[in-house]
């Protein structure tokens, strides 16, 4: 009894129960197809990265036993979709059965689940077995009708479910369950930032082939990538970060500091999203540094909080509210980005500095994403669909499952409340606060209108204008309505009259 079993690209989990044994019958087919690389246009290192880890998870399995079938993208009778690609291999009749991983994108699952609904060979479906949340949990903890989702709930249930940093009686460990306030200070230099570990694999081969298919992608590579392609590097990338970063992960979580592009960020997001690592491994591995006295439960905590916490709700709330919610639009914001979202060549420096190491590394901390580039599109009213097509083009970890509920919900605020409890709308002030970003600037953080003012301030204080009706019912922005209010009509216009000129200039910024 043959059987065909198909690996996607973000499925490469070597510890999946499917390879703990080897057996002649079954083949693994993993393709590298135009479908995938042409759905969006995606960062070149996304693509480079993925290939190389696929044709490296290939060969383990190979090495390991299992019968490997791997169609390259320039190979000729590559059908360039994963399903016509099925199709080819299941019509000589060979296997009597196929089956695949459940994919974690909406698109796949979809487009696998009506080829296997046509396909005449049986098929069936298996868990990943990498998520530590089944995708249901939102339904059972929330009331139906929920309006708004509470990530501080979903993350104490999965404390509790998965025992970490529980004490025997049920309670937190340190009696406190979140120590965000810990979270937040900018970067003083009290501490070197250590230099971030790359790998150096060669890709020119990748990139060649890429060229010679015509593939459009955006951002540079150079011969060699950063990212980790394997399980061995990506083993290295944690227990670097376990060692080096993970100390002061928490306190500066949420610094910005010119020309230093991750801090205490630990990049394992490709990692973790291609399934090089598990969850569990990484939170347990920050856990562990935490008993042994290595890191404090600030830092421990802060962390886990990201992959316990927001890492598996964000999969939890995709599930739930995509595609119903996909096209909302909560602000009605209808413009398109500015041209420098592409290039860099702005005068504001933290978005400048932002989509520059976006372009040339596939990477921007959460942060950046959040309230740099996120929040300027916010405020300028940029369509959600063309921030959405931005995020999921241009970095390395961008897979539709975490990077819509962080850029529709999170960060623009589409879906009206839903994932975030309020929007994340931020003058120059809160960036001045957080780094050193505005000392370099071509704009004066300080001022709210002329020539040179900080465009961020003129925008925050149009955004709130133009939605104050809004904004009214969400109590969590009362303060900064009731000073808008209060100001004086004159002063109002003058703020308004600046943003609408610079909105008029945006692509000159
Ligand atoms: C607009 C926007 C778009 C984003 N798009 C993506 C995306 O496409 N892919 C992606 O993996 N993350 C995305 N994030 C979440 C987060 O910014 C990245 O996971 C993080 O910056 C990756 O860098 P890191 O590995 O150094 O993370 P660290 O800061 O070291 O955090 C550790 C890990 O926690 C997880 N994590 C942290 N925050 C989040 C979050 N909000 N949602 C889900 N997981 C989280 C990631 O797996 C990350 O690797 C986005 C955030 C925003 C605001
Ligand atoms: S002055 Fe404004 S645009 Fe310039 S770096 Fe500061 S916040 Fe950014």
């Amino acid at each position: 009894m043959k059987e065909l079993r198909l690996i996607l690209g973000d499925q490469l989990n070597s510890q999946h129960s499917w390879f703990q044994q080897h057996e002649p019958h079954i083949d693994y087919v993993l393709m590298e197809v135009r479908s995938e690389t042409d759905y969006c246009q995606h960062h070149i290192q996304k693509v480079v990265g993925i290939f190389l880890a696929m044709r490296d998870f290939a060969q383990v399995l190979s090495d390991a036993g299992h019968n490997v079938i791997y169609i390259s993208l320039d190979d000729p009778g590559n059908q360039q979709s994963i399903c016509a690609n099925l199709a080819k291999l299941l019509a000589n009749k060979t296997y009597h059965t196929w089956s695949w991983q459940q994919p974690d994108e909406y698109r796949l699952a979809q487009a696998l689940q009506g080829f296997a609904n046509n396909e005449i060979t049986p098929s069936y479906c298996v868990s990943t077995e990498h998520f530590l949340a089944d995708q249901s949990v939102v339904a059972k903890l929330f009331k139906p009708g929920t309006q708004h989702f509470l990530m501080e709930t979903f993350y104490r249930h999965m404390r509790k479910r998965e025992h970490v940093l529980m004490a025997a009686n049920g309670k937190p460990v340190s009696g406190k369950w979140n120590h965000d306030a810990a979270n937040r200070a900018a970067y003083d230099g009290a501490v070197p930032i250590p230099e971030p570990l790359s790998f150096a694999n060669k890709c020119q081969h990748i990139v060649d082939m890429l060229q010679r298919c015509h593939v459009k992608t955006i951002g540079e590579v150079s011969g060699t990538l950063d990212w980790p392609i394997n399980r061995t590097q990506a083993l290295q990338l944690l227990n670097d970060f376990i060692s080096h970063q993970l100390v002061h992960f928490g306190r500066y979580q949420d610094a910005l500091v010119d020309g230093q592009g991750t801090l205490f960020h630990s990049r394992l997001s490709f990692a973790l999203n291609l399934k090089l690592l598990s969850p569990r491994e990484v939170i347990q591995a920050a856990e562990h540094a935490w008993l042994q006295g290595q890191v404090d439960i600030a830092a421990c905590e802060g962390f886990i909080r990201q992959i316990l916490g927001w890492r598996e709700y964000m999969r939890c709330l995709y599930w739930h509210l995509y595609p119903g919610m996909s096209e909302s639009n909560h602000f009605a914001h209808h413009n398109a980005l500015p041209s420098w979202f592409w290039t860099g060549d702005t005068q504001m420096r933290c978005l400048s500095q932002a989509i520059k190491q976006s372009l040339a590394t596939g990477y921007a901390h959460h942060i950046q994403r959040l309230m740099v580039t996120g929040n300027f599109a916010l405020l300028a009213g940029v369509s959600p669909s063309a921030v959405n097509e931005w995020y999921l083009g241009i970095y390395v970890d961008a897979f539709e499952w975490v990077q819509w509920p962080n850029t529709h919900g999170m960060s623009q605020y589409a879906e009206g409340g839903r994932i975030a409890t309020k929007p994340y709308v931020a003058s120059g002030a809160y960036i001045h606060r957080q780094g050193d970003h505005c000392r370099h600037c071509h704009y004066d953080v300080k001022a709210k209108s002329g020539n040179n003012s900080c465009p961020l301030n003129s925008f925050y204080w149009h955004f709130i204008d133009r939605h104050f009706d809004l904004l009214r019912p969400n109590h969590r922005m009362a303060i900064v309505l009731k000073n808008w209010q209060q100001r004086k009509p004159e002063d109002k216009q003058v703020v308004i009259k600046q943003a609408e000129q610079y909105l008029r200039n945006i692509n000159q910024l």
